[in-house]
């Protein structure tokens, strides 16, 4: 949200006094309010740039309906004339009508600060969505794992790992004679794999495996992808 956009809500109150203030504060970020909506509903989209521009990261790339110089003119020309047919005055029609559409200009002016507000909780929404569901497999060879039963080192690695991964899933069996383990989990950064695997290696002997997965929502977003 632009503070510049309600410059025109003060001119349209000082032209009309009969206009309540509101009316033309709602009517200037009128078509914001429904870009917001569109957004949610998936009819008009956004997408995450990292480094975009230096303050913004948002790249609003599809907008007819909101953001369109004929889109603003309809939403205007809608306004006002629902705003003359409820308050009977056509001189607040016409202004509300052209304070909704002066939102379309000043936009145009400041395209990257518009929604500088809602940039942040978009992109920590991204942030969140950008971990990798990862299943990581151990197998320990029988001898160190003997030994990691008498020593401890079994339970307090695995121990760890249950605490810094918090994971979604974890089982543990017997594969191929040998004692093995999987988690699944989020993994934020791939800069975190060898924190993550060090312990299993030196404590345990252990060999490690990282595997990228998908849950059935997960594959249920992939394959609406691949076939659109
Ligand atoms: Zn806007």
């Amino acid at each position: 949200m632009f503070v510049g956009h309600y410059g025109p809500s003060f001119l349209a109150k000082r032209l009309d006094p009969a206009l309540p203030l509101w009316i033309p504060f709602l009517a200037v970020q009128l078509l914001d309010v429904f870009w917001a909506i569109f957004i949610f509903l998936g009819v008009e989209r956004v997408r995450i740039v990292p480094g975009l521009t230096e303050t913004n990261a948002l790249d609003l790339y599809y907008m007819p309906y909101t953001h369109s110089l004929l889109g603003a003119l309809a939403w205007a020309g809608a306004a006002g004339i629902l705003y003359r047919l409820i308050a009977g005055s056509a001189r607040g029609g016409t202004l509300v009508g052209a304070a909704v559409f002066s939102h379309w200009p000043l936009d145009l002016l400041i395209p990257t600060v518009v929604l500088a507000a809602s940039v942040q909780s978009v992109t920590v929404r991204f942030r969140e969505e950008s971990s990798m569901r990862t299943m990581l497999r151990w197998t320990v060879p029988v001898e160190a794992g003997n030994k990691g039963i008498h020593n401890g080192a079994i339970a307090k690695t695995i121990e760890a790992i249950m605490a810094s991964l918090k994971p979604e899933a974890a089982y543990f069996l017997a594969e191929g004679g040998r004692r093995s383990g999987m988690v699944v989990f989020d993994l934020k950064d791939p800069s975190e794999i060898p924190q993550i695997a060090e312990p299993l290696f030196q404590q345990l002997n252990a060999s490690v495996e990282f595997l990228p997965v998908m849950n059935a929502d997960d594959l249920k977003r992939a394959l609406a992808k691949v076939s659109g």
